[in-house]
């Protein structure tokens, strides 16, 4: 696992597969995602670099269920005693309770997803024994309040965090960056693709100065501009 600083309060903790954001409010520290199964040590590792203890880190808030983002939560649960929160339709399958439903791929994402499914860990791994459930509209006690857009798409129960203090956005997999030039588009591997690209466009309206996504480096400047841009090349053309 890397560890990169994004902003005074911000690092960016990047996994063979997919990245999560830590958050600091003075001494209180919130997880945005907790990476694949096997990522809870490393990420306390890196909590404990920071010179915090791992008591620190109050919550960890999953984008959605996907295992690149949510399997390392229960480890983190452990570790830390932690919060875990997740939009109330994807709790179950954060918990375990019930399989997340996959992908529907488009042809030219199946190589992909094999490629990334190789990275992963196999098997169970812990899971929370408590999710607490996220609801759009809701506001968490961080970033100066952080909030909750559920953004259907990508999984039915994906959700974004909104920083409107600071500016910053944290969009999940409903957008990613492309790892060969940094484009900037829809993420892959969608429940709903159309779904996702809705859900992008509503967060391509917001006041948002750095932008942080599942997968790929970044923007850290006018991000607003750049979702715009993005999201004007999915406008389908007049007849
Ligand atoms: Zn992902
Ligand atoms: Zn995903």
């Amino acid at each position: 696992m890397d560890v990169m600083p994004l902003l005074p309060r911000l690092h960016l903790l990047r996994f063979p597969v997919g990245q999560a954001y830590l958050w600091r409010d003075g001494d209180e520290l919130t997880l945005i995602d907790a990476g694949p199964a096997g990522s809870g040590a490393a990420i306390a590792g890196a909590v404990a670099a920071l010179g915090r203890a791992a008591g620190a880190v109050r919550r960890v808030v999953l984008t959605h269920f996907h295992e690149d983002h949510a399997g390392g939560a229960g480890e983190l649960a452990e570790l830390t005693g932690a919060e875990v929160m997740a939009h109330r339709l994807e709790a179950p399958v954060v918990r375990g309770e019930v399989p997340g439903p996959p992908p529907v791929f488009e042809d030219w994402e199946r190589p992909l997803h094999e490629q990334a499914a190789r990275l992963l860990p196999k098997g169970d791994f812990t899971r929370p024994a408590r999710v607490t459930e996220l609801s759009d509209g809701d506001v968490l006690g961080f970033g100066g309040g952080a909030t909750v857009l559920h953004v259907p798409g990508h999984t039915d129960g994906s959700v974004a965090l909104h920083l409107p203090c600071h500016g910053v956005l944290f969009t999940g997999d409903t957008v990613a960056a492309s790892p060969l030039d940094g484009r900037v588009m829809p993420g892959v591997f969608n429940l709903d693709r159309d779904r996702t690209v809705a859900a992008f466009r509503r967060l391509a309206d917001l006041d948002t100065e750095v932008a942080c996504f599942g997968h790929g480096d970044p923007v850290t400047g006018r991000a607003a501009e750049v979702l715009r841009r993005a999201a004007r090349a999915h406008d389908t053309p007049p007849d």
